[in-house]
């Protein structure tokens, strides 16, 4: 990593930054009484319109890092013409919604208008409201390049383009639809690019999209696993679903997010717990945009005690105040691991992250602990301890790594192609 520099982290709050007083009101209405490490580095760089590629985890607050100077330079700008001047590009609909919701947020004192596209859902009013016109985009690739298809979008003036997320971009399979969709696109422009991760391909992708970039990579890598307790139990399989639903009910938890790596547990694990008297509801790729939104609100208005998510779902939600996540089963990307639990202990909150094992996951526990660098212990909850005379039907039969993945791309969401980072294999 050449060019990799470390920023000084200087002491700073929101109106150091020089914003506008319509910005500023709206940070008061939000309640940020200071700026975040990655908003204090990157939005002085953003205002300077340098290309920036910042590391960044979500929950760190990397939207308004990016949105406020963007929104600030269009104030300062002060073109009156309504033109799509920043295209902001994310992997899922949740996060294009989540930034959306931030720049209408930010903006919300100013005439600057944000506009959403993405797909599962007609086009009709998303044409409609391009047509109307728009100065910010946000967009999921695949509808995009619909709408370009269909000429009823164009990007020739655009002065700004966010790549959000990138690493999971890749992982989910958009680099040929981020080359073509690069193809309409002006030559000159700033492009900022924000990824969890700076694995090899965010470098190569790096090399070909950004000029001169500055580099703000913050020391927050494993920020979320530092502010979240976690709990690692050690259990049979076959006694998961009891004991999540014992542990909720138990505690009397009124809002957990659980993961699994596949749909169909997902789904399944919804069904059971909520025969268990924990209502449920599952959230993965192959619901609709509708039953997924429905799922969340029902969740965030605390209509559902659980939210079961695969990996890709669960990506970009943004639920305030979320204190409990439960891994029901360890992913097969460590990385995924600090995802999952930077769900909790956002913006500055605690939170719980409890994972149950089974004897047939230690080698994915082992690879989250080589990249936390930190021994998590594993306990026995009393009345739940793993049974020693079972083996479990991998053990009998164990399979290989390459095999397990395999498994989870075939029946997970659209997950990465390429599962361990250059970190894990370099270990
Ligand atoms: P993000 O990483 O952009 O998904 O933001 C995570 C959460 O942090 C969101 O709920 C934001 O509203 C919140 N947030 C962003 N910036 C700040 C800040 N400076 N102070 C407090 N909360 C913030």
């Amino acid at each position: 990593m050449p060019h990799l520099k470390l920023f000084l982290v200087k002491q700073m709050t929101f109106t150091s930054f020089s914003l506008d007083d319509l910005l500023l009101k709206a940070i008061k209405a939000s309640s940020y009484n200071e700026p975040t490490e990655i908003q204090k580095q990157s939005i002085p760089l953003i205002l300077a319109k340098h290309d920036v590629m910042a590391r960044a985890q979500t929950g760190t607050g990397k939207t308004a890092a990016f949105a406020l100077p963007i929104l600030q330079n269009y104030i300062t700008s002060s073109s009156s013409e309504r033109v799509l001047k920043t295209l902001v590009l994310t992997p899922t609909r949740e996060l294009a919604q989540q930034v959306y919701k931030s720049f209408c947020q930010y903006g919300q004192y100013t005439s600057i208008k944000t506009g959403i596209v993405y797909g599962g859902v007609s086009t009709k009013t998303q044409i409609q409201e391009l047509k109307a016109g728009i100065d910010i985009l946000i967009a999921t690739p695949g509808r995009l390049l619909d709408l370009l298809h269909t000429k009823s979008v164009k990007l020739d003036k655009i002065e700004v383009l966010v790549f959000d997320e990138a690493d999971r971009m890749l992982d989910m399979g958009f680099k040929d639809e981020i080359d073509r969709i690069s193809q309409h696109l002006p030559e000159h422009k700033q492009t900022l690019l924000f990824s969890a991760t700076f694995a090899d391909e965010i470098y190569q992708m790096s090399k070909k999209i950004l000029i001169n970039p500055k580099i703000v990579e913050i020391d927050e890598k494993n920020k979320a696993a530092d502010d979240v307790e976690q709990i690692v139990y050690g259990v049979d399989a076959d006694r998961k679903r009891e004991l999540t639903s014992y542990l909720i009910g138990s505690k009397n938890w009124k809002q957990v997010l659980v993961f699994t790596r596949t749909k169909q547990c997902a789904d399944e694990l919804a069904k059971e717990m909520t025969k268990d008297g924990v209502k449920s509801v599952a959230i993965h790729g192959d619901k609709s945009q509708g039953a997924r939104e429905k799922a969340l609100l029902e969740f965030k208005e605390g209509k559902v005690r659980a939210l079961i998510a695969t990996d890709v779902a669960a990506r970009g939600i943004d639920i305030k105040g979320l204190s409990h996540v439960i891994n029901y089963e360890l992913p097969y990307n460590a990385e995924d691991y600090i995802h999952r639990i930077g769900r909790t202990a956002r913006a500055g909150n605690s939170g719980l992250a409890i994972s149950l094992v089974s004897t047939d996951e230690e080698w994915l526990l082992t690879a989250i602990e080589e990249l936390l660098d930190t021994k998590l212990l594993q306990q026995w909850l009393p009345g739940y301890e793993p049974d020693p005379t079972k083996v479990s039907a991998s053990e009998k039969r164990p399979i290989s790594k390459k095999k397990a993945r395999k498994n989870a791309l075939s029946q997970g969401d659209k997950v990465r192609s390429k599962k361990r980072t250059s970190r894990s294999r370099r270990r």
